[in-house]
């Protein structure tokens, strides 16, 4: 029997959170080359492929065009800063590197004809008005305010994409990835749950932005990836929500996390950052249908593994 020649999938932003383990997942049968510029992401990420000949990393912004002599099948397209303490950073860059860094990347895909799967985000519903959120809501955003550098860049980089795949009939997928969590994310990286975690373990305030009445749905990591590679290998072209409906109120996550901990630490409530959203929830009854898609790993498991996690690396 003739062997299947494995693909070569490029992943941008393959050094972060999300991207690295999403590596792991895709090395398994496949050659990865890993793109990226390590502004937040980290080698530590991927330091245990570096020996693996199936593996290439190349340290590159992807606001340049990406001369690759190597033919590529499948792109994931992962490069942004997106943490919210970035936004008030680094606008600029977040705004060139989701609309000149996702064309940038789709002008390869084109060259390649290869498969280019977009990391967009719930960000694109805004503050919603809709409960919970599914892909039909045009979203509730304030162009011009703290948030619109990521959630108007994010627009922008679905805008385009879907300008690719009905212009040059490229095989396109958007991806809105709500709250994702787990391991490797960065102790100082500013988003809900490595603060949660760092501070309940460290015995020092836990930090409540407003009073803890917004809500947010988390989903573990692990889950994630199943989705974003199902989706690469369906036929949908979303966008498709991949996150977990299961919503908490951040007050009682943080409860949760103190609790789990077994934290001294107090409760403090700080200035709510502008245009936080106040809910947030995927539906996701496209993913079930369209890719067989649901998460797995409940939010207790899933913290406790990356409690455990931070606890051995931080
Ligand atoms: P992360 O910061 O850990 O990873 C992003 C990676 O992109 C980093 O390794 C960073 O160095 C790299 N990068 C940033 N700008 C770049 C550039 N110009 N050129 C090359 N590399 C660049 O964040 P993450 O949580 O892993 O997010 C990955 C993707 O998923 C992002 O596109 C993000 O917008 C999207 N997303 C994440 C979440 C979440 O909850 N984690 C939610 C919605 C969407
Ligand atoms: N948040 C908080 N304390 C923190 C960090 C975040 O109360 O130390 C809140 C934040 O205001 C938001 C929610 O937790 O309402 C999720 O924030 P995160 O930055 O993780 O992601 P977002 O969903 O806002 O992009």
């Amino acid at each position: 029997m003739k062997r299947m020649r494995s693909k070569v999938i490029l992943v941008t932003g393959g050094a972060g959170f999300i991207g690295s383990h999403l590596i792991d997942r895709l090395i398994e049968k496949n050659r990865v080359i890993c793109v990226d510029n390590l502004s937040t992401g980290s080698c530590k990420n991927i330091e245990h492929l570096m020996d693996n000949k199936n593996f290439l990393f190349i340290e590159h912004d992807v606001k340049k065009p990406l001369k690759l002599d190597e033919k590529v099948d499948e792109i994931y397209h992962l490069a942004s800063r997106a943490s919210p303490i970035d936004f008030e950073k680094f606008p600029v860059d977040i705004l060139l590197t989701n609309s000149l860094g996702t064309y940038n990347m789709l002008e390869l895909a084109r060259r390649d004809r290869a498969k280019f799967l977009f990391a967009s985000t719930s960000e694109v519903y805004g503050d919603p008005e809709k409960h919970p959120q599914s892909e039909n809501y045009w979203g509730n955003v304030n162009s011009i305010g703290m948030r619109s550098c990521y959630d108007e860049s994010k627009r922008f980089g679905e805008s385009l994409v879907s300008s690719y795949q009905r212009k040059f009939k490229l095989s396109t997928k958007i991806a809105r990835i709500f709250n994702t969590y787990g391991s490797r994310m960065r102790a100082d990286d500013g988003r809900v749950i490595p603060n949660f975690i760092t501070q309940s373990l460290n015995n020092e305030n836990v930090t409540i932005y407003g009073e803890g009445k917004q809500t947010r749905s988390f989903c573990h990591v692990n889950d994630m990836v199943d989705g974003l590679t199902k989706l690469m290998s369906s036929k949908s072209a979303g966008p498709v929500n991949i996150g977990n409906p299961s919503e908490i109120k951040i007050l009682d996550l943080a409860k949760l996390i103190k609790r789990m901990t077994d934290s001294k630490s107090e409760i403090v409530f700080e200035r709510m950052p502008e245009n936080d959203p106040l809910r947030r929830k995927p539906d996701i009854e496209k993913a079930r249908k369209e890719l067989n898609w649901k998460p797995l790993t409940d939010l207790e498991p899933g913290l406790k593994i990356t409690i455990d996690w931070f606890r051995k690396s931080c």
